[in-house]
């Protein structure tokens, strides 16, 4: 499994077994196009999580030139042909399995991949959704759906690897850093992301355990928090997770 780099911090996601592909979220074609040449494969299917010109921008061109099956979202605007999955259905690829969770917010249609894993640790492939230390701005949803859908994936084994589809590590934990300025796992995960970066290396994919101690969109039941969120806010109701997420997300939307 591998991420490969498009735009100016999208990842594509790449899954192989050295003969057969699978992508995810591939808004551009090239990376994909040039990986499959490059590693002698050939592309199987292709998953989509909502309907974002940088996710869907390749998938037209990658279906006509590889013929790969494409599987995207029952309640968004794709590229058709396409399969539609609903919360509950799965995807079998590479002998795989990739159970399909609703999680709106960031779209209205929104869904996530969920995958017990090739080799190692789950995989979780949640696109615009959940980022490692932030979570993707509410365009088309509510707090609430927000709240609901990363407690979704909160819930998940703590090893499941998080495999999303922006390097936005760095600023989301800029921000992380001044909603907790005394999480030491936080403190220790920053630096260790600062040194990633400036090796030329992604943060991703993190995992949901780290998640879980470091990413205030995932601690909004937590008093610093809430504290925190009310401190920016002072209409922010503590003891409501989606209250403090909706002050989380406004403050970090303003937030330099
Ligand atoms: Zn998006
Ligand atoms: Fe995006």
């Amino acid at each position: 499994m591998l991420p490969l780099p498009a735009f100016s911090d999208n990842y594509i996601w790449m899954l192989h077994d050295s003969r057969n592909a699978v992508v995810v979220d591939p808004g551009d074609a090239a990376p994909v196009l040039q990986a499959l040449r490059d590693m002698g494969l050939s592309l199987q299917a292709i998953l989509v999580t909502h309907h974002h010109g940088d996710h869907v921008g390749g998938v037209n061109s990658l279906r006509q030139t590889t013929g790969a099956a494409v599987y995207g979202p029952a309640g968004e605007n794709m590229p058709e042909p396409l399969t539609r999955l609903r919360h509950g259905d799965n995807v079998t690829a590479l002998g795989l399995r990739f159970e399909v969770l609703d999680v709106p917010g960031h779209t209205a249609g929104h869904i996530a991949y969920y995958c017990a894993g090739m080799d190692g640790a789950p995989l979780l492939f949640c696109g615009d959704t959940l980022f490692s230390g932030g979570c993707g701005r509410l365009f088309e949803g509510t707090p609430a759906q927000m709240q609901a859908s990363l407690d979704k994936l909160a819930a998940l084994p703590g090893n499941t690897r998080v495999c999303c589809a922006h390097e936005y590590t760095l600023s989301n934990l800029k921000f992380a850093l001044a909603v907790e300025p005394g999480n030491q796992a936080l403190q220790a995960y920053a630096s260790h992301c600062a040194a990633l970066r400036q090796a030329g290396q992604p943060t991703l994919p993190s995992h949901i355990a780290m998640e879980r101690a470091i990413n205030p969109f995932l601690r909004t039941r937590e008093a610093t928090v809430a504290q925190a969120a009310h401190g920016f806010d002072a209409q922010t109701d503590q003891r409501h997770a989606a209250s403090v997420l909706a002050a989380l997300r406004q403050w970090k939307n303003e937030f330099k």
